[in-house]
């Protein structure tokens, strides 16, 4: 349930209801939403009157939240979520841009697609130190090594880092080097590691698990708002499908809309993991953006050929200049602009 103070209630009002909630034995959860204090109530307290609750000072209604995800629906917060990562504002009518290798593989590497994407108009850095592969022969990335070349990357162009965590032992660590931790698709629904990021209080990047429903990220989400933290972005990555031979897997446009109306969390397209072909990731990402994506993320590397994962569907770095190119006019023709 959900309890929408008037704009006027007093700090008192709003503690007492909050107090009467956890007295009945219900997880309490504030927010802000166009200068109204939002009080959620979940778990499993004693029935509480909502004719009583309304009559109670300070209470201008109360609505029973009937979808499974809570905290992440738009009945909970009606006002698109926001939040400040070193310059740019995720979830305003801006888009912003977050690109870079799939895996950190050297300094020279990711220097120099670092300073590229820079100047290309990237708002944010990404490359894996931590790599889930489907085979344990495969490179897994460069662990800690990885995370400080990341680390440095940022202080030489500015851009904040996004960078995977596969472990929730390994939050902390991750955490120490990156401005975003991303939870990868194969980790959507490992519950430790949402609790772990959850308890975190950074800004995550949730990608979308390849055979997971739009339902199930939001459960996912719905985990990591649970402790209090309410910086993540959804990312469609693109799902598994019957049609896999020309493609890795399959965009679910639909998933932008339709995550844009049952939730305020900003949303993220992937056209590099939902396509998998570098020569189509272009107009998978313009869709993205005609679609209503808040952001975009997209595999870049100097020498696509050489790279050690990803390689087919990472843009090199003029055509990652040249998709920017397109994505400002896409961006304009939907009422946006890219940071
Ligand atoms: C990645 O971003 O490189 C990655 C592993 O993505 P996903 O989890 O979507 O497969
Ligand atoms: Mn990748």
């Amino acid at each position: 349930m959900i309890i929408i103070m008037h704009p006027e209630a007093t700090p008192y009002e709003i503690d007492n209801v909050v107090a009467g909630g956890e007295a009945k034995g219900w997880q309490t959860h504030r927010s802000r939403d166009s200068g109204q204090t939002i009080i959620g109530l979940q778990g499993k307290g004693q029935p509480i009157d909502p004719f009583h609750l309304g009559q109670m000072p300070g209470v201008e209604d109360t609505m029973a939240i009937t979808q499974k995800f809570k905290l992440t629906s738009r009945a909970f917060r009606r006002e698109d979520t926001t939040f400040t990562i070193g310059q740019v504002i995720i979830g305003s009518n801006r888009l912003a841009v977050i690109a870079g290798p799939c895996s950190v593989e050297s300094r020279d590497q990711l220097m120099e697609t670092a300073h590229a994407v820079k100047e290309a108009g990237a708002t944010f850095l990404r490359g894996g130190a931590y790599k889930p592969r489907s085979s344990p022969y495969s490179f897994q990335g460069l662990g800690e090594q990885g995370l400080k070349l990341l680390a440095e990357a940022r202080e030489a162009t500015g851009l904040p880092v996004v960078t995977e965590v596969m472990s929730p032992t390994k939050v902390a660590l991750v955490a120490v080097y990156a401005d975003v931790l991303q939870i990868g698709a194969r980790n959507m629904q490992n519950f430790d590691l949402l609790n772990a990021v959850g308890k975190a209080h950074k800004p995550v990047l949730l990608k979308r698990g390849m055979s997971a429903t739009v339902e199930d990220m939001l459960m996912a989400a719905e985990y990591i708002l649970a402790h209090g933290n309410n910086q993540v972005m959804l990312c469609e990555r693109g799902i598994r499908t019957f049609d896999n031979k020309y493609t890795r897997n399959t965009f679910d446009v639909n998933a932008i809309p339709l995550l844009k109306e049952l939730t305020h969390l900003p949303v993220i397209a992937d056209p590099s993991h939902a396509i998998g072909v570098r020569r189509h990731v272009q107009a998978v990402t313009l869709a993205g953006v005609a679609a209503g994506a808040d952001g975009l993320i997209i595999e870049t590397h100097p020498n696509p050929d050489q790279a050690v994962s990803d390689g087919d569907q990472s843009l090199t770095l003029p055509q990652f200049s040249e998709l920017m190119a397109q994505v400002r006019k896409m961006a304009k023709a939907v009422d946006k602009t890219v940071w």
